[in-house]
């Protein structure tokens, strides 16, 4: 069965389907649902960077876990600069995709180094989102999900990062077309998200794909936002 209506799918405009949608409603049901999770407190944006490059295609527990292993063997990130990718990789190996996160992390530490002669961009915090984005966009390796990441979590910025659990999610309930480049759902939802709320609906997307809206099967019937949901409508 299709996850939308077909009309929707070959006709509407991002922007006509976004205009339909409850966007508020629904944070809010999955808030009464899953809880009003809060971002705390700013961190440093280079160990964000970091972490998320080594979450990529791997549990959580997995990620904390090698990027302990990490800091552990490299204290500080020129420490980390100046070591062989190989060393690098062989230390996040339990993590998955080891060489390739290796040489990405190998390469955009050089890359900060050239930049700024420092390892340090905690200046991001007081960029605005655009300029934050900008910045971080210059490189390579660095896509618009870890940028929003990091942006989100250690910076408290308003944006949106995107992963499978939540694209599968907007997809069904119709925030986001069926056809969508990354870049462009991000542009999406980073225009139609709450002034305050870009964390919540982040992380209780997340849950709510891993818990109820799963890859396979997703429970329509206990859903608290079937009735906002394109998808949902169909199996009701
Ligand atoms: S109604 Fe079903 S498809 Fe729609 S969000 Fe809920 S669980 Fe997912």
């Amino acid at each position: 069965m299709s996850a939308a209506s077909p009309h929707r799918e070959q006709d509407s405009s991002a922007e006509e389907v976004l205009g339909e949608k409850p966007v508020r409603y629904i944070i809010q049901n999955l808030e009464r649902t899953y809880g009003v999770p809060e971002n705390k407190r700013a961190s440093n944006p280079l160990d964000m960077l970091v972490k998320i490059i080594l979450s990529q295609a791997t549990s959580d527990t997995n990620s904390h876990r090698t990027f302990a292993a990490l800091k552990k063997r490299f204290p500080t990130w020129d420490d980390a600069l100046r070591a062989r990718a190989s060393t690098i990789a062989a230390t996040i190996r339990e993590g998955g995709l080891a060489n390739q996160k290796a040489a990405v992390i190998k390469d955009l530490l050089k890359q900060i180094k050239r930049e700024h002669g420092t390892l340090d961009v905690s200046s991001l915090h007081n960029l605005d989102v655009e300029e934050a984005r900008k910045y971080l966009s210059q490189f390579r390796g660095i896509g618009p999900k870890t940028i929003a990441c990091t942006l989100l979590f250690a910076c408290r910025k308003e944006i949106f990062p995107l992963d499978t659990h939540i694209f599968r999610v907007l997809r069904r309930v119709g925030l986001i077309p069926q056809k969508c480049s990354d870049r462009r759902a991000h542009e999406i939802m980073d225009r139609i998200v709450p002034h305050g709320k870009f964390y919540s609906f982040h992380v209780n997307l997340i849950r709510h794909g891993r818990s109820l809206c799963r890859p396979r099967e997703p429970l329509c019937e206990r859903c608290p936002i079937v009735e906002y949901c394109d998808y949902g409508q169909t199996m009701i």
